[in-house]
Order: structure tokens, then sequence, then C-alpha cells
């Protein structure tokens, strides 16, 4: 069986480059039918990292994405990995180093100036003699001193480290004995039964110390596949300005949970040149073995034309939904899906959408003065005052067409054309003369709605002067 995992640190909120990470482990435990599972890795106990887990799980949830099992805190696991400390000290596979700070600190100004790599020299490693008082040992793990460490990587194919350019005996507990990154992460990746790793290529040279711990305890070295980072349009590291942010942030901007997803699948894997994908399709498709080799550019453009694309064809009924989150509420509008196509086609993010919304749905309660001294002048308002009245003579007007066919048959009756009109009645209906087709507009208000506010508009001209 494949099992993925998700091991954030806890920062207290999930990160969109995480986020990409844990829809790549997600998906592909999914496809196999396999399992996903998450941990905390809290083991600096600097952060809350309850309230950390607590705002992965809450971005999962409005991405969709579920973990299996329960949620594991490498904070409370602080014994196993001490036995395993002492289990590779009692197959001599581990030592205790008495080393000094300053020993340490001396080894390494003489390996610089030597311009030599500055790496632990194993003085403690074949050690029987007796301890230094006072000084607390760190443990070591004995790593290779020469050869290679090799392995096949989903992405980057095969990867080999020198021993002596990347290895040392390093600490897997420190003299407190809290156990180190390294070695933590590996014990809990083999308890767990991770098949395959998917994270960062930042990680990339954790990986051969992390293989020396499987060795030296003999579990079985899962598949890894490191992905590349994401960049900015200039090629360099993605910055919070840029959009390396919370993950939740994007849903504060609008953006829909689907065109997230389907953005961050695209950042570093493709699938022949299809751009849109569903969760199913996703989840159908993607195999680690096709993420791209290179880093891939964050796109601004490209989430927009995302978004717009799930606005437009989403159903109105999940949009009504979204636009709850920017308090607007038309579930109960007897108008709700003329609203939601009206507008739909003209919104690039859910917040611009409730902003459009909410104009149509509450009456002006300011007027765009630009929009006002631009259009309202000459005999706009004469016009507009005739047009009332003409309203009044009808006794309702039902939807679009008809309010078209009204409006035209008005203007032609008085000689006019329509962008005499058509301005005045946009301030009129929602105070600037921005807005989609006016006969929509019109529906959508209603025919008392659309008197009372073309009214307002005359009241509020009149006083003006
Ligand atoms: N905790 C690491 C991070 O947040 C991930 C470790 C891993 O995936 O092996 O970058």
């Amino acid at each position: 069986m494949i099992v993925t995992r998700f091991a954030p640190s806890p920062t207290g909120y999930l990160h969109i480059g995480g986020l990409r990470t844990a829809l790549y482990s997600f998906l592909w435990a999914r496809r196999n039918g396999g399992k996903f599972l998450l941990r905390i890795e809290d083991t600096d106990l600097a952060r809350n990292s309850k309230e950390a887990a607590e705002a992965i799980v809450e971005a999962f949830k409005w991405v969709g994405l579920t973990h299996d099992g329960d949620i594991l805190y490498q904070s409370e696991r602080f014994d196993i990995y001490k036995s395993y400390v002492q289990k590779l000290l009692d197959t001599g596979k581990a030592y205790k180093c008495y080393m000094s700070k300053e020993e340490l600190d001396a080894l390494r100004v003489e390996q610089m100036a030597k311009k030599e790599r500055t790496r632990y020299d194993g003085r403690y490693r074949d050690f029987t003699g007796t301890p230094p008082l006072g000084v607390e040992p760190v443990i070591r793990i004995k790593a290779p001193l020469d050869g290679q460490i090799s392995f096949v990587d989903g992405v980057k194919g095969e990867v080999t480290f020198n021993a002596k350019d990347m290895l040392d005996d390093f600490i897997i507990a420190r003299s407190d004995g809290t156990p180190t990154y390294n070695f933590v992460v590996t014990i809990d990746d083999a308890l767990m039964g991770v098949t395959e790793v998917i994270r960062g290529d930042d990680h990339l040279s954790n990986t051969p110390k992390q293989i020396v711990v499987y060795e030296a305890l003999g579990f079985k070295i899962p598949r890894f596949h490191h992905v590349p980072m994401i960049l900015n349009p200039e090629g360099k590291k993605l910055s919070k300005r840029d959009g390396a942010t919370d993950v939740m942030e994007y849903q504060k901007e609008g953006y829909l949970s689907e065109t997230l997803l389907n953005f961050l699948i695209r950042l570093g894997w493709s699938h022949g040149d299809q751009e849109i994908f569903s969760l199913e399709e996703m989840q159908a498709f993607f195999d680690p073995c096709d993420i791209n080799k290179s880093a891939s550019a964050y796109n601004k453009e490209k989430l927009l034309w995302l978004n717009t694309h799930y606005i437009k064809t989403l159903p109105a009924e999940r949009l009504i939904k979204e636009l709850k989150f920017f308090g607007v509420d038309i579930s109960l509008h007897n108008k709700k899906i003329e609203i939601i196509d009206a507008l739909r086609e003209r919104a690039k993010t859910i917040k611009e959408f409730a902003a459009m919304v909410e104009q149509i749905i509450t009456v002006p309660q300011a007027y765009d003065e630009g929009a006002v001294a631009k259009f309202l002048s000459g005999n706009a308002m004469d016009i507009l005052e005739m047009y009332l009245q003409a309203l009044h003579k009808e006794s309702t007007i039902e939807n679009a067409s008809a309010f078209e066919q009204f409006t035209k048959a008005f203007l032609e009756e008085k000689g006019l054309k329509l962008k005499d009109l058509a301005q005045s009645i946009r301030i009129a209906m929602v105070g600037s003369a921005v807005s989609p087709s006016i006969f929509e507009i019109l529906a959508i208000i209603g025919y008392d709605k659309v008197k009372q506010r073309i009214q307002k508009l005359i009241s509020y001209k009149r006083s003006l002067s």
C-alpha cells in the first residue's frame, strides 16, 4: 500500500508551497487507494502546535483535502525517539561524544583556515577512555566515512552524494537528550509506514543523513520525490509579497478553492497541455514521476484566469454559498440565479463578485460624484424623469427583454438614443456608471424598486440645485 504524509513544522498557518506538497502527497495516496497521513513537526516546542494543526486542518477542509488517522505530534513522541537512540547506542551504531563547544569551535576555525569543509572529525567515534568530567555528551551516529550514498529520486532521477562531501557523524540527540531533526523525521516516517516521501527539494541535502539512520536501524528506505521550489516571476525565492502566504488569505482575497488547487497542481506538474482539472481528474491523473524537474514560476495572471474560469462555470448555488463569506447572502432572494448569471462573467474574484451583488441588492447610499457630474448634466435628468413617468404608466415589467422592449419604444418615441439614458439608469440603480447589461439589472432589481431608485436619484439631484 502507498502511504504518503505531510509533515509541516508549526507556523500557525498553511503556506501555499506546503499546500502544494500536501496536495501531491494526498493525490498520490488517493489514486492508489493508500493512506495520506499528517504529522506536526513540533520538536522545538517554540510554537503552539495544536493551533498550527488546527490551521492546517481548516485549510485542508477549505480545499477539500482529508488526511487519514490521527494527527501525529512529534512533541508527544520523545520516548519513542529516545528508545531508538538507545538502540543505536546498544548496537554500537551511535556513540557519546564529549567534545565541548570550545573544542568544536576550535576545530571549525582550523578547518576553515585549511579551506576544508567544516565537519566533526570523529574523535570520539572509537573512544574507550574515561570521559571528561562535567561534559554532558551528545549522541552521534556513525555515518559512512567514504563511499557514496545514492538513491533514485522520483523527480530528479539518480542522486548521489559522496559521504566525504556531505556527511560526518552527525548528532542524533543533543546533550539535553532531545533528538534532532533528521533523526526524528526518519523514525517517524519509518514507524508510520511511509512508503513515499514527497517534499520540497530544499530537503534534498537532508536525505543522505536520513538514509544513514534508515540503514542503521534496518528500516526500509521509502521512495523520495523532491519537488522543485516555486519561484517568483523574476526567478527568485517566492516571498510573502509574491503570494507565498497563508492559504486562507487566498479565500479572503476571493479565490475559490478549486482555483487554488488547480493553480498549485499545475505549478510543477503537467498532464499534456490540460489546464483545468477537477479534483477527481487530479486524482485520476497525478503521478509524482511527472513532476517537472525545474522550478516553476508563480503567475498571478494564471491564478486570476483560473478564478474567472471557475466563477463563470461553477453552479450558481455554489457561488451563492461563497458570497456569504463576504457577508452577502442572496440565498433567499427570488432573483438569485439571475443575479449570479448577470454578474459571473464580470467578476475576477468572489470578493469583487460580492461587491457587485451588494450594489444590486441594496439601494445606493451614495452616488459616484464623478459619474454624476459627467453623465447627469444637460438634459439627462429631464430624460430620466420622462422615463420614470413612462414607467409609472405600466402596471409592471417582468423580465430583461420586456425592459429592453419598453425602453427602446420609449427612446424611439422621444427620438433619443440609448446612450442618452443608459448611464443615468446605471447611476440610479447602482450608484455608479459601471454595471452589467442594464436590462438584466433592471429585471433583477424589479419594476417597483427600479422606480424607487430612479425617484431617489431625482430627489438627490434636485436637492443639489
Ligand atoms: N517539516 C518540514 C518542513 O516543514 C518537512 C519535512 C519533510 O517533509 O520531510 O519543511
